[in-house]
């Protein structure tokens, strides 16, 4: 079917409305300008012998141009056109949106990246190995040998890594009850005994003041104490007094 109509200059927005309402789908180019376009700027003309007293009646000032469409083909072309315009530009818009969010993605995570790095510039290399009394020093002691120092404290008290390293015994030692044995990047190991729970398995990596066990009264031991040995080069056995005061920890 022909249907002549006359339509003013805002017929791109009433066709954009059009395709913006989804009117189009599914509906007749009629159906879909009767939906949107009031009376008074597109008149319909039924049959062509009305257009000649259509074109000589007195028109609103508005309507500027006049248009004859055919609704199986040129109206369709049209407002498809239109349509793929419209969803031209919101593809755009998302992919801008996108790439807005992506740029705000990577800055977030340099960020965290940054401050990351600040935590670990500031955490500390090396700490002391248990809260408590400094109750015996290395050396000799009853006649033998006291390879190391003893922290006295509550049964329970946190027994953290004095600086990172890897898990390389935790388990029964003969004397000590249990120990825990940590070794460090410049092959020197720590050695933590008597404790009453081990807190990391074999193999585990820790971080300088990453608790690993608990204070305890295990093994040959007089009192709830952490007993502390330094083997530098993982096995020469050193006062841990001097060796922890060159990095920094008084104990
Ligand atoms: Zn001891």
């Amino acid at each position: 079917m022909d249907v002549i109509a006359r339509v003013d200059l805002d017929r791109k927005k009433a066709v954009a409305a059009v395709v913006a309402a989804g009117a189009l789908a599914g509906a007749g180019f009629t159906q879909a300008m009767a939906t949107v376009t009031p009376v008074d700027r597109i008149v319909p003309v039924a049959a062509t012998k009305d257009l000649a007293a259509a074109m000589t009646a007195q028109q609103p000032e508005a309507i500027r141009t006049v248009h004859s469409l055919n609704t199986s083909s040129e109206t369709l072309k049209l407002l498809q056109a239109e349509q793929i315009e419209v969803q031209f530009n919101v593809r755009e818009a998302l992919k801008s949106a996108e790439g807005a969010y992506a740029k705000r993605q990577e800055a977030v995570k340099a960020e965290q990246a940054r401050l990351a790095a600040e935590a670990e510039a500031r955490r500390p290399k090396c700490v002391r190995p248990a809260q408590g009394s400094f109750t015996s020093g290395f050396g000799a002691r009853w006649g033998t040998s006291h390879n190391g120092v003893d922290i006295a404290n509550a049964i329970g008290t946190p027994i953290v890594s004095v600086m990172d390293g890897t898990v390389v015994e935790a388990g029964p030692a003969s004397g000590f009850g249990l120990w825990v044995r940590v070794q460090h990047e410049d092959g020197t190991i720590t050695v933590y005994g008597h404790m009453n729970t081990i807190d990391v398995p074999q193999g585990a990596k820790v971080k300088a003041g990453q608790q690993i066990a608990t204070i305890g009264n295990r093994g040959q031991s007089t009192g709830p104490h952490l007993h502390f040995e330094v083997w530098v080069g993982g096995s020469q056995k050193v006062n841990p007094v001097g060796w922890l005061a060159a990095r920094g920890v008084t104990l």
